[in-house]
């Protein structure tokens, strides 16, 4: 058996289950990372005790988010190996620490990035987890989901409403909520919003953004994309490597969501701010991005970024989608062709989020 970390201190503060039902005597199956850039292979897990506010959760679906891929080629220098990957996790409880709460074993729920935070800083407290400085995150020093199981600490693991198609649900808990957070904090829906990118979480956006009622333009460097990000809401769509076609747009947007994880002409899309307005960050591009103060003080503009959100901004986003039936456009994989899945991803030909289903 592989030693992948099964998260930090949760050997520390075992106590045993309170329900065990469904833990399998043989360990856990996972596809493990051994090492940068290298294919995935299935491997048998000890488990170990379950923490006293653990919950383990077996895998349904996965969803493959960009972050897995650039996880697993340590691009952000961060990755720890062995590695599991995997943090759009839908499947069910079967198991729950003696003090863990809000879940019952049998319950369908979700995981996304983050697994575990303090509980007691001044951003836990706040509700603001996600910001915690201790917060774990699902991939990194800690087993995703792309295996048969998966625990993280109670107030992470988030119910699924009833009204969720559960397959294509593993999405929302990664991608999903990281653009409706957005949203959230800064759109009113007469804003005019743009959405820079339309993958895995552009296009989700492009739904948020709509069904929230704003007026959608959608920037895309992919011509065979203009159709259907108008079937997902965009009432607009220029090209994100148009500076010219940017330029027309000067002045014009409240609020600019940006996934891309590569360079652009970010001073003409600075420009397409109107007075106020806002370019906020969730795409993990490493170059750094200039913004001249000008262009922010003239126009009493600002830059921003966000990671993932809080449980309760998951829950809020889970609940938003499910009464304007929004859900991610899938391609769905056995998790047994997880190479190809991420070979897919890597492409850019994924239309628009690919999710794994559980197959062990
Ligand atoms: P994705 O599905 O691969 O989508 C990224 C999109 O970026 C592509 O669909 C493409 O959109 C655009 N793009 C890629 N290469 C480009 C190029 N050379 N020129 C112009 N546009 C290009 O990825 P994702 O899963 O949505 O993730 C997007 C980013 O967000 C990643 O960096 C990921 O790590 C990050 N992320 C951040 C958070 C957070 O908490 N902040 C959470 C999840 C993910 P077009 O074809 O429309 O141009
Ligand atoms: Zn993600």
């Amino acid at each position: 058996m592989t030693t992948v970390p099964a998260s930090p201190g949760a050997a520390s503060k075992t106590q045993p289950a309170s329900v065990r039902a469904g833990s399998p005597p043989d360990g856990y199956r996972a596809w493990v990372a051994q090492a940068p850039q290298q294919p995935l292979v299935l491997e048998r897990l000890e488990p170990g005790p379950l923490g006293p506010e653990e919950v383990e959760v077996a895998v349904e679906h996965c969803g493959l988010c960009h972050s897995d891929l650039s996880v697993l080629n340590n691009e952000w220098g961060l990755s720890q190996y062995p590695a599991v990957l995997g943090h759009e996790v839908v499947g069910r409880v079967t198991a729950t620490g003696p003090h863990a709460k809000g879940v019952t074993v049998g319950q369908r729920v979700g995981v996304g990035w983050s697994a575990a935070s303090c509980m007691h800083c001044r951003q836990c407290m706040s509700g603001d987890h996600h910001l915690c400085a201790q917060v774990q995150m699902t991939i990194v020093g800690h087993r995703g989901g792309f295996a048969t199981h998966i625990r993280a600490h109670w107030a992470w693991v988030i119910p699924l409403p009833e009204k969720l198609k559960f397959a294509d649900a593993g999405p929302l808990l990664c991608g999903g909520v990281t653009v409706f957070a957005p949203l959230a904090m800064h759109a009113a829906p007469t804003d005019r919003v743009g959405i820079i990118g339309i993958g895995g979480l552009g296009h989700m956006a492009v739904k948020f953004a709509a069904a929230y009622g704003c007026d959608v333009t959608a920037f895309t460097s992919s011509e065979s994309k203009f159709d259907e990000a108008r079937a997902f809401g965009a009432g607009h769509v220029v090209s994100s490597r148009d500076s010219a076609a940017l330029g027309k747009l000067a002045g014009s947007l409240d609020l600019l969501i940006s996934t891309v994880n590569v360079k652009l002409d970010w001073e003409a899309l600075l420009g397409t701010l109107a007075p106020n307005g806002r370019l906020h960050v969730v795409g993990a591009v490493l170059e750094p991005i200039p913004v001249p103060a000008f262009a922010l003080i003239m126009q009493q503009r600002s830059v921003s970024g966000s990671p993932t959100g809080s449980p309760t901004a998951i829950a809020t986003m889970l609940d938003f989608a499910a009464r304007h039936d929004i859900a991610p456009q899938t391609e769905h994989y056995p998790m047994g062709a997880i190479n190809d899945a991420f070979a897919r991803l890597a492409s850019g030909k994924a239309r628009y989020r690919i999710v794994l289903d559980a197959d062990f």
